[in-house]
């Protein structure tokens, strides 16, 4: 690649940006495979190859993984600001994650639906479908690619049988391994010490006496204590199912091919999960798979990471249901950064939400039909996508919104920027909301509830409708004749 330098001018600063031929602005991202910020380029110049891992639908998504899923919608739709065409896979997993993410304890498919007493495939749809409701209500994305494990099997098989014939898997007390002694570089995704990262050396995790060494992991189950299992396929092997690790290789290689510019996950992937991912794919195709790998870090709650077994379930219904628009939840996501641990608390929630809430007001106030004054258009946005392009800087970005409402620049431009960097942000900024019936007939009764309170001389709870309406953007307003409201 040979790098143009373009140079400009911002408030008299001088600055300038690298581009590749085509023009497009050479990104920055973590890349946890270098342990290090790098440029990104991608294996064709001008597109990009993104795999992200999806959701194991065994119940609703929390807000922690939903942080996850923002972040890697931010990441797709800058490449997209910033002039990439962006191809993108995700899978969802619906076999063959265990309870423990190396191969031990329950299938978490199976456990479920014996706790509901369904299928596992009703389970993987409902859970699947409860997923989407959230992804739409958060702005992010469905990827053009979406596959359930279930649906590539042969793909799974194939892969199982180059690597035994190539050594790099053996058949052990029934199951296939991946022989983790036949890599030199088996731990290049994580910097930690061998030692902690051997999954038998971990406190609590039973060791798999059929394996040949501890870091050795299940690529294809068929042994007799996982009977229970509901979905299982013939296979060269014997009747049995998938490990988890073998389904995101697979999906990935069936969509994207060969050659793989981006894969994302939380934290919680690296290991053993892309580690087990890249010793496979690798195997698989005798070459490097993956250039960039990029992780997001966790939402916490008090006592640390969030999880579904622990604590509170945080959903994104559980905020809706208590008043949050949960375009408030993507705004506190967007505020700090991808990299760096989020402590959720509803009193920063709260605070995120009312500045969201200003926010979105101040935009709408802007709203007019004048045109932008290109030049400055084009320094302020030069501006966000820099930002941006640096490691997903979204704070910084957000923050340029504050400085650009507060400049003297006309309404036309601001208004014109902010629309355009909504694309990438997807706050709905510029959108006003319409008020359906369902929602007009919820507040009428809300103000009649009011309306009695007071009359009943219960102020507290009057009160109390109003903040649990002023949450949702509703504000009320009161004549001595009635009650009216404003949707903001
Ligand atoms: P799962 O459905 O358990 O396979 O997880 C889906 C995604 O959520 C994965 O990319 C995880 O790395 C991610 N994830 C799990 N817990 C958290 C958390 N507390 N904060 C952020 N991401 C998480
Ligand atoms: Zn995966």
């Amino acid at each position: 690649f040979a790098y143009l330098k373009q140079f400009f001018t911002i408030d008299g600063i001088k600055c300038g940006i690298i581009m590749n031929k085509k023009g497009l602005i050479i990104m920055k991202i973590y890349n946890t495979l270098t342990h290090k910020v790098e440029e990104f380029i991608p294996n064709e110049e001008g597109k990009v190859k993104m795999y992200t891992c999806g959701p194991t639908v065994y119940n609703y998504a929390h807000i922690g993984n939903l942080r996850t899923y923002i972040f890697e919608d931010i990441l797709e739709k800058t490449l997209r600001y910033i002039g990439y065409e962006v191809q993108r896979c995700m899978n969802i997993t619906d076999v063959g994650h265990l309870t423990s993410d190396s191969d031990s304890g329950d299938d978490k498919m199976i456990k479920s639906a014996k706790k509901e007493n369904k299928s596992v495939l009703e389970i993987a749809k409902f859970y699947t479908e409860a997923f989407k409701k959230d992804t739409e209500d958060l702005n992010v994305k469905w990827p053009e690619i979406v596959s359930p494990a279930t649906e590539n099997i042969p793909m799974y098989i194939k892969m199982i049988e180059r690597l035994l014939e190539k050594g790099l898997a053996y058949q052990s007390g029934g199951n296939i391994y991946f022989d983790t002694s036949k890599l030199e570089d088996y731990y290049q995704l994580t910097n930690h010490k061998i030692d902690e990262m051997v999954v038998g050396a971990r406190v609590g995790v039973e060791e798999d006496k059929s394996k040949k060494n501890q870091a050795d992991f299940v690529l294809w189950f068929t042994k007799s204590k996982f009977d229970s299992q509901e979905l299982k396929w013939e296979s060269p092997w014997g009747l049995g199912y998938p490990g988890w690790h073998i389904e995101c290789s697979g999906i990935s290689i069936k969509n994207l091919g060969e050659y793989l510019d981006i894969h994302c996950g939380g934290i919680d992937n690296i290991f053993p999960h892309h580690t087990n991912e890249i010793a496979q794919s690798e195997g698989y195709l005798g070459h490097k798979w993956c250039n960039y790998w990029v992780h997001g870090e966790y939402l916490n709650d008090q006592t640390g990471k969030m999880s579904k077994s622990k604590g509170e379930f945080l959903t994104l219904s559980v905020l809706k249901e208590k008043g949050y628009d949960p375009l408030a939840y993507r705004y506190l996501c967007l505020t700090s950064h991808y990299r760096k641990p989020l402590v959720f608390s509803y009193e920063i929630l709260d605070n995120a939400s009312l500045s969201y809430q200003k926010l979105k007001q101040r935009v709408q106030s802007l709203k007019t039909e004048e045109n932008p004054n290109e030049t400055i258009y084009q320094e302020y946005n030069q501006k966000f996508k820099e930002y941006l392009e640096d490691d997903l800087n979204t704070s910084n970005a957000i923050t340029l919104i504050y400085d650009l409402l507060k400049s003297d620049i006309d309404n036309g431009t601001k208004y014109a920027l902010i629309r355009s960097w909504d694309k990438v942000l997807s706050l709905n900024l510029c959108e006003e909301k319409e008020i359906s019936e369902s929602l007009k007939k919820y507040i009428e009764e809300k103000i009649e509830e009011r309306k009695k309170a007071k009359e009943e001389k219960n102020y507290a709870l009057a009160d109390q409708i109003r903040e649990e309406l002023l949450k949702q953007n509703i504000i009320l307003k009161d004549t001595r004749e009635k009650t009216t409201y404003e949707i903001k």
